[in-house]
């Protein structure tokens, strides 16, 4: 029995593969990208969420906590987050009668996930779509994704994994033969650019790249999220083009910035590290990146 942690499965999605997909979002990620619009994904445990628009103020939580961690500050509940990162039980959250206090992730596993998708089997037969495995950084579980994919192989549903590439490279070989689509994230070429923006440097996400790249190229997709003032100047998209011509990939997803994922921050305890401005990523600049991309020879889209 193969459990990991995940911290959601959304039915109908039409991006992230072709035709309608169940996307598996899997908890924990060895890059902390500053711009990460799904923050919740990054830590591997369990973590309590606060949606202060739900709370009605009547302190059952400091009462249920049992480490003495809520604390009320004007009628409040304030959270010690330092205790919470090491609670185990998250007490607060079954007390809680308004849903303001949320727990981020659950344990599963992985034979319970593979039922939950295949019951929309139905979806993927008719749209030629299938399961994508997102996060957070799949391959961060290796054993349960292995479980995954063999599970829904067995079933016979395509499946695709969304991979920041930062994994080791047995883990990726160990699970490509049950992987019909690679959804490869590229944030930046430069190594230096790249461990200032994610925390790491590009290294190893190269080499697992033209591993797959050598092995597999049919299956690869780059994506590249496109970040304004952060990875968006000429030298960072010629480089791009550059690898992946030299690697003979040529499908391109550019996913530009949005600001969804911004009040997500504050709901965890933490603060957005850079302040992005989607503005500057107007359909019209756009369709410039796609063109120019396009022109280099790469099949481009938004994704
Ligand atoms: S997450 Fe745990 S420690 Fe934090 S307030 Fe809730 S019960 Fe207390
Ligand atoms: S138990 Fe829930 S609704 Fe009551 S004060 Fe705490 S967070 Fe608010």
């Amino acid at each position: 029995m193969t459990t990991g942690t995940l911290f959601d499965i959304q039915s109908y999605a039409v991006h992230d593969g072709p035709g309608i997909r169940t996307l598996v979002f899997m908890k924990g990620c060895p890059l902390a990208c500053a711009w990460c619009c799904n923050p919740e994904s990054q830590a591997f445990r369990v973590e309590l969420r606060q949606v202060p628009e739900r709370c009605l103020a009547c302190l059952r939580c400091v009462e249920a906590c049992p480490e003495q961690a809520m604390t009320a500050i004007h009628g409040v509940p304030v959270p010690d987050r330092a205790v919470c990162a090491t609670c185990a039980t998250l007490a607060c959250t079954a007390a809680c009668p308004g849903g303001a206090l949320v727990a981020v992730g659950r344990p599963v596993r992985a034979e319970a996930v593979v039922e939950e998708v295949a019951r929309d089997a139905d979806f993927f037969r008719h749209s030629g779509g299938g399961v994508t495995f997102s996060g957070g950084e799949p391959f961060a579980q290796p054993a349960f994704l292995e479980a995954l994919l063999r599970g829904c192989r067995e079933r016979g549903i395509a499946t695709a994994v969304e991979t920041c590439g930062h994994v080791p490279l047995r883990d990726l070989q160990a699970c490509e033969p049950l992987v019909d689509l690679f959804l490869y994230d590229l944030k930046a070429l430069d190594p230096a650019k790249h461990l200032a923006l994610t925390g790491q440097d590009n290294t190893l996400i190269l080499a697992n790249l033209r591993w797959l790249a050598a092995h597999a190229p049919a299956k690869v997709v780059i994506r590249h999220a496109v970040i304004p003032g952060l990875n968006d100047d000429a030298s960072d998209h010629e480089a791009l083009a550059d690898l992946m011509l030299s690697l003979g990939l040529e499908r391109l997803d550019l996913e530009p910035y949005h600001p969804l994922g911004e009040p997500k921050y504050e709901g965890l305890g933490r603060r957005l590290t850079c302040a992005p401005d989607a503005r500057l990523l107007d359909e019209a600049r756009l369709a410039v990146l796609v063109a120019t991309f396009n022109g280099r020879g790469l099949s481009c889209e938004v994704a």
